[in-house]
């Protein structure tokens, strides 16, 4: 029996790995099922290039759970390890025979599969087992089988060992604290966790399956009764995992019901269908495979759960992907694998990465083709789905200048009536009629056509259009497309948006058309103080307007500008902090030529019932009529009938 001290710098390691590198200690499961992995993919690829005597027939690795003797064995049927592999890997803790193997076979590995270098490797095993046992045969013949032992001190036992069959068989005697790693339930969660998608079959346990050569019989009995037999059953291996996964599959190899087939097998509790999927594939400058989709969005994202997995070789990493996906796209789903993302840095570092950043860029301009082809290929069903996807569209717009130009391609702007127009589109169509007469083209839009339908009904009257823009974010998109089309050049047009309810229509369109009222100036003077003296100050600013005479008596508006900075300011950003602690403030607008107003001038006794009435209809087309002023409403309708 030989003895020896691991060769590490630091006199006593293993406490600390225990301690300290790791708070997630169910990691070590991961590590040396990669490790078996290597070794299997490693004679794979010794077999298929000729240095390597044995067979490769598709072995498969196998986890086993002893509970009474407190044992987890790892088994694989590799390249496993000579005496001075051994010594070499195992006890020199700093040296990886996976970058050794890698650098040996430079070019014709490079798509082996081989793992490698994950976190702190076989050593991990020591976070949840005090004793560690490695029993392996290499699989160059002349070499004898070998037994290494370890307590976790630096000090090991290194031994003959009778094992015939080539390959290697860790043991972790799991320490006290971590006898969950005996439970059967606690093993497979991890399993399918972090190797559900590795490339070595990986048994786990049995499974009884109903035996595929036999079919029950039915028989009939003189009565006419049926009767079946029971099926047969027999019991098989439990294979854990998908060696195969459909992102690494070409896409042409694959049909649009594998890929719902493959989003299932991730998202096992996902009912919803996705809305369509974008495959990944590229292999320079660096190396990315994987497949995203776009979920069916509503407007309460359940953002955590159910995320985008990042995979390295089919090894699951995490499914928090910031930093390595622009966040806009942190709303889609699906896997991307890559092992060109440094994984043991941190965030902000990843950021900062040259590789990392080409990456968020790829997959940005990936997202963005595809909605193109979409969109130009079958823009009716592209309609169709922009309500699910616009909110990711429209915050890549907002956060990604480069999406920001191609998404004027795909962006859709739709109108109250289901007509959705690009942005070209609608310029085009509404050059003519919405260009005010300070020559701006102006975009009127509503957000809850319920709500705003008196406004948009006016709206539509003097033959306008109405866009629907009803996510979220909204004004901090059209905050920037009029940014975008804010000069007056021979190209463009300036560019404004308003919402319906903002102003009355005529404002809202200024045209050069002279506006004549009914009333005098003096009327006018003292039209506003009956109404000043009536509507409440601290909410209503009154402003007087010659309108059409068929227009509304009153009309409640709220400025666009104040709107606006308050809806970002509650969705973030915008600079205007502290804004939602503002006051209400509207606009009460009057219709100086509605009939109504000479009544208003000449009633006595009713003066103030009428303006109240007048204002609560106002109100009640803007839905803000609610609790007693409501009530009180009714009945003074109910008075005025009589
Ligand atoms: P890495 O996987 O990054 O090389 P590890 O600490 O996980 O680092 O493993 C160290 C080395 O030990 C491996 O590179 C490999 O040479 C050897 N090794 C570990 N587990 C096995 C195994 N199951 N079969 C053969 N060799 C192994
Ligand atoms: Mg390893």
């Amino acid at each position: 029996m030989a003895k020896g001290t691991i060769n590490v710098s630091v006199e006593n390691i293993f406490p600390l790995i225990k301690k300290f590198l790791y708070s997630d200690h169910e990691i070590f499961l991961r590590e040396l099922i990669s490790n078996a992995t290597d070794a299997t993919l490693k004679l794979k690829h010794l077999a298929t290039i000729g240095e390597t005597k044995v067979d490769y027939d598709n072995p498969q690795l196998e986890i086993k759970i002893d509970k009474e003797s407190k044992k987890l064995h790892v088994i694989d049927h590799g390249v496993g390890m000579s005496k001075e592999e051994v010594g070499k890997y195992i006890n020199e803790v700093a040296f990886s025979g996976a970058e050794e193997f890698l650098e040996k076979y430079k070019d014709s590995a490079k798509d082996s599969g081989i793992i490698g270098h994950f976190g702190l490797g076989f050593y991990s095993a020591f976070m949840v087992a005090d004793k560690v046992e490695i029993i392996t045969k290499s699989h160059v013949e002349e070499e004898g089988a070998v037994h290494w032992t370890c307590d976790g001190s630096p000090e090991f036992t290194l031994d003959k060992s009778d094992k015939k069959e080539r390959g290697t068989e860790i043991i972790l005697h799991i320490a006290e604290d971590s006898t969950e790693f005996l439970e059967e339930h606690r093993i497979t969660e991890l399993l399918l966790k972090y190797n559900k998608f590795m490339p070595v079959p990986i048994k786990f346990g049995t499974k009884e399956v109903n035996d595929p050569s036999h079919t029950p019989k039915t028989t009939k009995d003189k009565d006419g009764k049926e009767t079946t037999e029971p099926q047969k059953k027999m019991t098989v291996d439990n294979i854990i995992n998908n060696p195969s996964p459909a992102w690494t599959k070409q896409p042409s190899e694959l049909k649009g019901e594998d890929y719902t087939a493959f989003y299932r097998e991730l998202y096992p509790m996902q009912f919803e269908e996705p809305l369509f999927n974008i495959h990944l594939n590229v292999d320079y400058p660096f190396n990315l495979t994987g497949i995203l989709y776009f979920p069916k969005l509503t407007t309460n994202l359940d953002v955590q759960k159910d995320r985008i997995q990042l995979y390295q070789n089919q090894v699951f990493v995490t499914d928090n992907v910031e930093g390595i996906v622009p966040e806009f796209l942190q709303m889609l789903r699906g896997v991307i694998d890559s092992p060109d993302i440094p994984l043991n840095v941190s965030r902000s570092y990843l950021q900062a990465d040259g590789a990392v950043k080409k990456i968020a860029s790829y997959i940005t301009k990936k997202v963005g083709d595809k909605l193109q082809s979409l969109f130009k290929n079958d823009r009716e069903g592209f309609e169709k789905k922009w309500n699910d996807i616009k909110i990711v569209i429209e915050y890549g717009m907002l956060s990604e200048p480069k999406f920001f130009e191609k998404a004027q391609k795909f962006a859709l702007f739709p109108t109250v009536d289901d007509t959705y127009f690009t942005f070209e589109e609608l310029k085009e169509k509404l050059k003519p009629i919405q260009t005010d007469k300070d020559k701006n083209l102006v975009l009127l839009y509503a957000t809850n056509a319920k709500e705003q339908h008196s406004y948009i009904q006016d709206a539509k009257e003097k033959g306008y259009e109405v866009l629907l823009l009803d996510s979220p974010i909204v004004s901090h998109l059209i905050q920037k497309l009029e940014g975008e089309n804010a000069e007056l050049s021979d190209a463009k047009q300036p560019i404004k948006f308003a919402r319906v309810d903002s102003d009355f229509i005529e404002n809202l369109i200024k045209k050069d058309e002279e506006q004549i009222s009914k009333l005098s100036d003096d009327e006018k003077t003292k039209l506003k103080e009956i109404v000043e003296g009536i509507v409440p100050k601290e909410n209503y600013t009154v402003q007087l307007e010659a309108l059409d005479s068929k227009s509304n008596p009153f009309v409640i508006t709220i400025p666009e500008f104040m709107r606006r900075m308050k809806e970002m300011s509650a969705t973030g950003g915008g600079g205007m902090m502290g804004m939602n602690n503002f006051p209400d403030m509207y606009n009460l607008v009057v219709n100086t030529n509605n009939d109504l107003m000479q009544k208003i001038l000449k009633a006595k006794g009713k003066r103030e019932e009428y303006v109240n009435q007048a204002l609560d209809l106002a109100k009640l087309s803007q839905n803000l009529l609610q609790g007693e002023e409501l009530t009180n409403f009714i009945k003074r309708s109910y008075e005025l009938m009589k």
